[in-house]
C-alpha cells in the first residue's frame, strides 16, 4: 500500500534501517521491484525520475505505482517519490498526483541559487504536507569529469547546516565519491569517503542523508555509508542492467518467441533478485512486519 515517506522515515530511523529507493519506468520494473518488497517482508521507496515520466506519462506511471502498491504489494508500504526533480514545474505536477516526497536538485547551481530554488520546492512542498530532497555538491557520471574534478563537486560539510536551515529540506542527496550511471559497473566503483561523509552527519544529525549513485558498491562501503547517517539509498542501474540483461538472453536463446509477456518474465524476476538482495544488504528486510503487523 502506498504509505506516506514521512512514516517510513520515522520507522527506519526508529529501528536502524535503510531504505531501499529504487527507480521504476514501466510496468515490468515496478512489478520486479514490488515483488521483492513482499517477498522479503521489507518497506521501499518507488521512485520515478523526469526521464521515466517523459517516457511513460505521469499519470501512466503514477497509476502503475500506485495500483501495484495496492494490488500487489497489499500492507507492504511503499511511498512515491520523485527522483532528481530539475524544475519546480515537475515538482509541482508530482505533487498534484499524489507523490508524498520529491527531490529538488539544483545542485548544478551556485550555492545560493541552490538554496533558492529547493526554499521555492520546499515551501510549496510543505504546504502540500510533501516532504523534500535537497541535494548539496554534485554526483556525476564517471564518465563526466575527472577524479579531481569530483572531489571539488564533494559536498561541503561546512555548507551543509547552512544549505539545511536557509532550505528547510527534510533528506540530503550528498555527493561523497558515490557516481552516477553505468561505467562504474564496469570501471569500479570509486571508494567513498567516509570522513567526508561523517562531518556531513555531525552537522546535520537529524537529517536523512541520501547516498545516490549506490548501484554496484560493495557491501562494506553500504554499511560504512548507513553508520554514518545514510537513511536511503538509491538504486537505478542496476534494475536497468538486470533488466536488459535478462531480456537480451531471452531474445538471443529464443529466436522465435514473439509473446512479449514470455519475453518480459525473465526479466522481472531478475529485478526481483536484485532488488532482495539490496533489501537483505540495507536492513530492511523483515520490517514491514513491525509496521503492520503481517
Ligand atoms: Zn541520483
Amino acid at each position: 500500500m502506498l504509505v506516506h515517506l514521512k512514516e517510513l522515515l520515522k520507522h527506519a530511523a526508529d529501528h536502524e534501517y535503510t531504505l531501499g529507493a529504487f527507480n521504476v519506468e514501466n510496468l515490468e520494473t515496478t512489478l520486479g521491484v514490488v515483488r521483492a518488497a513482499v517477498a522479503k517482508r521489507s518497506p521501499i521507496i518507488l521512485q520515478v525520475s523526469e526521464t521515466s515520466i517523459r517516457y511513460a506519462g505521469l499519470k501512466a506511471i503514477t497509476n502503475i505505482v500506485q495500483t501495484i502498491s495496492s494490488v500487489e504489494a497489499g500492507v507492504i508500504p511503499i511511498a512515491l517519490h520523485l527522483d532528481h526533480g530539475k524544475t519546480f514545474r515537475s515538482v509541482a505536477e508530482c505533487i498534484r498526483v499524489g507523490f508524498s516526497s520529491i527531490m529538488m536538485d539544483a545542485s548544478d547551481m551556485p550555492f545560493m541559487e541552490n538554496v533558492l530554488l529547493t526554499k521555492q520546492a520546499v515551501d510549496f512542498a510543505h504546504g502540500r504536507e510533501v516532504l523534500v530532497q535537497g541535494e548539496l555538491g554534485v554526483v556525476r557520471g564517471l564518465e563526466e569529469v575527472s577524479p579531481e574534478e569530483r572531489a571539488k563537486l564533494m559536498t561541503k560539510p561546512e555548507e551543509a547546516e547552512e544549505y539545511v536551515r536557509k532550505t528547510g529540506v527534510d533528506a540530503l542527496a550528498v555527493a561523497v565519491g558515490n557516481v552516477h550511471g553505468i561505467i562504474k559497473m564496469r570501471k569500479g566503483n570509486p571508494d567513498l569517503d567516509l570522513g567526508r561523509l561523517e562531518a556531513i552527519h555531525n552537522a546535520i544529525p537529524a537529517i536523512p542523508l541520501v547516498l545516490h549513485g549506490a548501484s554496484g558498491l560493495p557491501q562494506s562501503e553500504i554499511f560504512e555509508g548507513m553508520k554514518r547517517g545514510i537513511r536511503i539509498i538509491n538504486i537505478d542501474t542496476e534494475i536497468r542492467l538486470s533488466f536488459t540483461n535478462a531480456l537480451r538472453e531471452m531474445l538471443m536463446k529464443n529466436p522465435t518467441v514473439f509473446d512479449p509477456r514470455e519475453l518480459l518474465s525473465p526479466s522481472i524476476q531478475a529485478i526481483q533478485r536484485v532488488v532482495e538482495a539490496k533489501l537483505e544488504m540495507f536492513g530492511s528486510a523483515g520490517k514491514a512486519t513491525l509496521i503492520n503487523k503481517v
